[in-house]
């Protein structure tokens, strides 16, 4: 079943204005036009959910990701002292914006801890807390995320009353391994030739893979990819930088644009869960088990999971070096506390290696960017000129 409005034979331009119209559309078209075909679907909270087992299920596996409306309902759930994401996502729900058959969120931080809890006092469906290791540097890590996974299949079972097989599951982790690459092939080109795809449409590609069936995101990608590497625009002699802080709350897309005016974006973390796992996973022998290690051993990084292997402040100074860049700006939504957390070790780690920098707060529910301009352009001119 396909949920996007029709695209075929649009230009890149009329595309990505459609796309961007369903990101800002906090009434969840694309879901409820699955939901009308007679689809399920499994909503999960920031920042890693393997969908996989959802998909092989044959419900929909829909980000959880926050949204730019008001918190009416869900404010009276949560105390006051809480970033933005964890209120607007409940908000979603109670607000009947989005309907779910089952909602999986991780204690990925304070403020998440008691969110599937609280979802699940107000809606009968499954709520379930898929705890990821603390610890992933343990021998027994991967048996353990193996048997948490198999606890997730076998409650997503119960929502379809089928049995969600390993054959399926292989099948899913295939198409999951072409949406990586090509969500590879994306950044590569914003990393190769930032000047045909600024960070807000590169944006606007991936972010909506979190609203829509994965074959459907694919054949988007394979038929917009070609569509942006065609583009006439010429390189410009602008600051290469690495935006960091988009790993769970998401900036608003405004602020995403405004950067973009002004510099190249090469790399990001933005809605790092849809390409957390780095490489294929294998499609042969034991599917969760093949997941489990994938999460620990072909992984990304953020703030929320912790691995001695890869400590936040090298591998964001991997990242900027990796992507070619000179600068970042490095971000965290208003009250995350690991986010920032992070930036503390981030500063140090940056002044050390003589890379400068841009420190800033955002809110999902932003409007005003003009300040923030002025203080980007501020800062890109100092390093230019420095
Ligand atoms: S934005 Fe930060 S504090 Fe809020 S849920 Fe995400 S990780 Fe936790």
């Amino acid at each position: 079943m396909t949920v996007l409005d029709p695209w075929i034979g649009k230009s890149l331009a009329d595309v990505l204005s459609d796309l961007r119209d369903l990101l800002d559309d906090f009434d969840f078209p694309t879901v409820k036009r699955w939901r009308a075909g007679g689809g399920k679907v499994l909503g999960h909270f920031q920042v890693y959910f393997p969908e996989e087992i959802a998909h092989a299920a044959g419900l929909l596996p829909v980000k959880i990701r926050g949204a730019q409306v008001e918190a009416r309902q869900a404010e009276a759930r949560f105390g006051s002292y809480l970033c933005s994401v964890i209120k607007t996502s409940l908000e979603t729900a109670l607000s009947q914006r989005i309907e779910l058959d089952m909602f999986v969120s991780h204690p990925i931080c304070d403020a998440a801890r008691n969110l599937a809890a609280v979802w699940g006092r107000n809606f009968s469906y499954p709520c379930e807390i898929l705890y990821l290791p603390q610890n992933a540097n343990s021998p027994s890590t991967i048996g353990y995320l193996r048997h948490e996974y198999d606890r997730v299949r076998r409650t997503i079972e119960q929502v379809t009353g089928q049995p969600v097989t390993d054959e399926a599951l292989r099948h899913s982790i295939g198409v999951f391994n072409e949406n990586r690459r090509l969500l590879r092939q994306l950044y590569a080109i914003r990393r190769d030739r930032p000047w045909l795809l600024p960070a807000d449409d590169s944006y606007v590609l991936m972010a909506v893979g979190g609203l829509i069936p994965r074959e459907e995101h694919n054949a988007l990608l394979q038929a917009m990819l070609p569509l942006v590497e065609a583009r006439t625009a010429r390189p410009q002699d602008r600051l290469r930088v690495v935006f960091e802080g988009g790993f769970c709350e998401q900036p608003p897309l405004d602020l995403l644009r405004t950067i973009a005016q002004s510099c190249y974006v090469v790399d990001d973390d933005l809605m790092i869960g849809l390409r957390w796992i780095l490489e294929d996973v294998p499609t042969s022998g034991d599917p969760l088990h093949s997941l489990a290690e994938a999460y620990i051993e072909q992984s990304s990084y953020s703030p929320v999971q912790h691995d001695l292997r890869k400590p936040k402040e090298k591998m964001l100074v991997q990242r900027i070096r990796a992507a070619g860049a000179s600068a970042a700006i490095i971000t965290a939504a208003k009250m995350c506390e690991p986010g920032l957390d992070e930036q503390v070790a981030y500063s140090k780690a940056l002044d050390e290696e003589h890379i400068a920098y841009f420190l800033s707060e955002f809110e999902e529910s932003m409007t005003s960017f003009e300040n923030l301009q002025v203080q980007i352009e501020t800062f890109i001119e100092n390093v230019l000129f420095a």
